[in-house]
């Protein structure tokens, strides 16, 4: 979905996207591929030589837990504002970028803004870093590699104690 920039007035507009999430590339890239589809309706308006975008992203992601890989839905729901400014004012003083430092505020050139774009940088920004499938997930062994949280494999009353003993051996010589 793109905005074009010379029909964007002062008064707010609605701009529907609608996307599969399979089709971000970036996402796809941090997130693995996804199944699920983004749905809004974001509002879109002029303000000087601004344009605001206004909106709120409601999504469930499949990501892998950190700890022992199974895939965990995560839901992802949060407000989006993004502040777009023409890039001829982006003058490298900063003074811009700070006045607005609470906000979203980006830069675009030409007549063409790219809203799944934006949308979906929102999404890697909402991104949590540690997903567990749960609290007290287990996670996999350091040793064979077998989930725990589905069976023992005795590897911890085999190894003296501490897991990485081994390794320290190894380091020493
Ligand atoms: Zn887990
Ligand atoms: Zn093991």
């Amino acid at each position: 979905m793109k905005l074009q920039v010379s029909k964007i007035t002062p008064e707010p507009a609605v701009w529907h996207v609608h996307t599969r999430l399979d089709r971000l590339p970036r996402l796809t890239e941090t997130a693995g591929p996804q199944t699920a589809t983004l749905d809004t309706d974001l509002n879109v308006r002029l303000r000087g030589d601004s344009i605001v975008v206004q909106g709120r992203l409601t999504l469930t992601l499949t990501l892998p837990c950190t700890r022992c890989l199974d895939e965990v839905p995560v839901e992802v729901d949060t407000p989006f504002e993004d502040i777009l400014v023409p890039a001829r004012q982006n003058t490298g003083s900063g003074e811009l970028q700070l006045s607005q430092a609470d906000l979203n505020v980006s830069f675009f050139e030409g007549d063409f803004i790219d809203l799944t774009e934006l949308a979906e940088e929102q999404i890697l920004l909402a991104l949590e870093d540690q997903v567990h499938c749960r609290e007290d997930c287990r996670g996999l062994c350091p040793r064979c590699g077998k989930n725990l949280n589905r069976e023992e494999c005795g590897c911890a009353a085999e190894s003296s104690g501490h897991p990485f003993a081994g390794m320290q051996d190894l380091l020493k010589t």
